[in-house]
């Protein structure tokens, strides 16, 4: 083996590696100089997930000509004053990184106009090499072009996934930063539509409504600490959601540390604990949070990318933190009612068909439904050829709410009412699509839904797979809002944009998983379906079993997890001991 040293651009491509991973990172460092370089206004925009191009423009400082060259050195920046500053309030970027790694990754021009400079200058790179540079007229800022990212690293666009996944990290990265600040414009146009326009009012309910929209952002309640935190050091404010604004993942509860989105779980954890069991199970809040702490008490893990960071004092933060949004909400708790029927404990909810709350209706008498590829009879005869059936099972009560107790010719069975329900409803939605026959509700009049943009970005993504399952669904107006004029019928009766908004949570979660066609299907069955915490009767126990036996594979959820346990005579009689 011959030792050889790197020549300058493949140094700076295993750099790049780190800092740029997908063309999200290539828009959060470009955002990232432009809010450094004191913007008001920053206009992102990308084609075909980034990877055609990215544009970022903004009103900033500006470079002056002499030093633009310098810029795209490695380890050139203005902003690192000593090693101890590694993590200061004042700037985001400090490793003079960014912009050679993108010079790696990409052919970059750059046209930037420095304050007090009559002019503005151009440079240009391809393939890594600077190919002309010259004076040229803009505007005070800096506009920044980055196209062809990863041509020439094919093993790095294997990495990258469909475009509108791209667009939609894009959308997030611009999202974060439109919350962290405020106070800065913020236009994002992902293939010539905007995607997201902050008015840069300094109010965070403002940028809230552009990432989140208006409803939503009218729900949200301003964070309260109920302490005065000067004397500790700690800088709070936020706003919170009520607890019936929940989300299936933990991803809109944004944390900014002294202007800086990070994650950490435990503060996470604080803010959930603040909702004191008002969240119904497996749902999360919806939060923005501004921390401030004295920059030597935070430990930011210094990988290029990594937003993971330490606390000194985490268990105070976390303490002040919960009881914050403890505060908040009980305050808003007298005004309103916000307890949604699923986190009632299920004892309390038997009866809860008479009120009018969320309880789902069981839709497993639906006369449209037909059991899949069961020809009459064949459950008796045991369909040859097809997956082992499930044995006759005597439905003979529900354990918290959750499961069904069965009896079965061998033993006994506990069944997952969710996770049954998810597996009939799955193969229906399948079999109904396979047909082109779902089972549609209209609405009575076309309901406009706001996504946030990561959302458009998977409607986007799955538009056809949701439309083959009754989804009438349209673009509405310009600005990325739209509407739902029919639906499928499993999901009649609900809160229409909210519906959708829970499937599309459920496709994020599954990203990756399967094709979009089984995300699809398995994201509203997963939704359709009966939840954990809802009591069944009798006679719904013993349909949702009867339907199970009629499933090709009703052993498993579309998930892959079980759908029963089984408890052999054998296995109970030696347990008993009675042999
Ligand atoms: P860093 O941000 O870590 O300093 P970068 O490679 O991102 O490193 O940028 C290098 C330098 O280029 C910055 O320190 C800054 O001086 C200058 N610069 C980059 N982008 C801009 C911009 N949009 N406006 C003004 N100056 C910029
Ligand atoms: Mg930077």
């Amino acid at each position: 083996m011959t030792i050889r040293v790197l020549s300058p651009l493949e140094a700076a491509r295993i750099a790049a590696g780190e800092v740029i991973e997908r063309p999200a990172s290539v828009v959060k460092e470009l955002v990232e100089n432009s809010l450094d370089a004191g913007a008001s206004r920053v206009v992102v925009e990308a084609r075909d997930g980034g990877l055609t191009l990215i544009r970022v423009v903004d009103d900033g400082c500006g470079i002056p000509p002499g030093e633009l060259r310098l810029a795209f050195e490695r380890h050139a920046t203005s902003k690192l004053v000593s090693e101890g500053d590694l993590w200061r309030i004042e700037t985001l970027g400090f490793r003079g990184e960014a912009l050679p790694s993108i010079v790696a990754a990409a052919d970059v021009e750059i046209v930037s106009r420095a304050a007090g400079h009559e002019e503005g200058r151009r440079l240009r790179f391809e393939a890594g090499a600077p190919v002309d540079e010259g004076p040229e007229a803009a505007p005070p800022g800096t506009t920044v072009v980055v196209r062809g990212l990863f041509r020439r690293q094919p093993a790095r666009l294997k990495f990258v996934r469909s475009a509108a996944t791209e667009a939609g990290q894009i959308a997030t990265v611009v999202s974060r930063y439109a919350l962290a600040f405020p106070e800065v414009r913020f236009t994002l146009r992902i293939d010539g539509r905007v995607a997201l326009e902050a008015p840069g009012t300094g109010d965070p309910r403002d940028a809230a409504a552009a990432v989140y929209g208006p409803k939503v952002a009218t729900s949200l309640v301003a964070l309260r600490p109920d302490a005065d935190l000067e004397p500790l050091g700690i800088g709070l404010a936020g706003l919170v959601g009520p607890p019936d604004v929940t989300r299936s993942t933990r991803s809109d509860v944004s944390l900014f540390l002294n202007r800086r989105w990070v994650r950490n779980r435990s503060l996470t954890f604080a803010v959930e604990e603040g909702y004191q069991g008002q969240l119904p199970s497996g749902r999360h809040p919806l939060a923005v949070v501004y921390l401030e702490l004295p920059p030597d008490e935070v430990d930011v893990n210094v990988h290029p990318t990594k937003a993971e960071v330490r606390l000194r004092r985490e268990r105070e933060v976390f303490g002040v933190l919960r009881d914050a949004v403890r505060a908040t909400l009980s305050g808003l708790s007298a005004t309103r009612v916000v307890m949604p029927a699923t986190a009632t404990p299920p004892a309390v909810q038997e009866d809860a068909g008479a009120a009018p709350t969320d309880r789902q209706e069981l839709r497993l008498t639906s006369p449209a439904y037909q059991p899949p590829l069961a020809p009459a009879g064949s459950r008796e005869d045991g369909a040859g050829g097809q997956a082992p059936r499930l044995p006759v099972l005597r439905p003979v009560g529900q354990v918290g709410a959750l499961y069904i107790v069965a009896e079965s010719p061998e033993g006994m069975c506990l069944i997952d009412q969710h996770a049954a329900h998810e597996r009939i409803l799955y193969e229906r939605f399948l079999d109904a699509v396979a047909r082109r026959q779902p089972d549609v509700q209209q609405l009575l009049a076309p309901e406009p839904i706001d996504l946030t943009p990561s959302h458009r970005a998977l409607l986007a993504d799955h538009l056809e797979e949701l439309r083959a399952h009754g989804y009438d669904l349209e673009p509405f107006g310009e600005d990325g809002v739209w509407a739902v004029r029919a639906v499928p019928a499993a999901t009649a009766g609900r809160d229409a944009a909210r519906s959708l908004m829970e499937v599309l949570d459920l496709l994020e979660r599954d990203e990756g998983r399967g094709d979009r066609a089984h995300r699809v299907a398995a994201s509203l069955a997963c939704h359709a379906a009966v939840r954990a915490g809802q009591a069944l009767t009798d006679l719904e126990m013993r349909e949702l079993i009867e339907q199970l036996e009629t499933c090709r594979a009703p052993r498993t959820c579309p998930h892959g997890r079980p759908t029963m346990l089984h408890l052999r005579s054998d296995d109970l009689a030696r347990e008993f001991r009675r042999r």
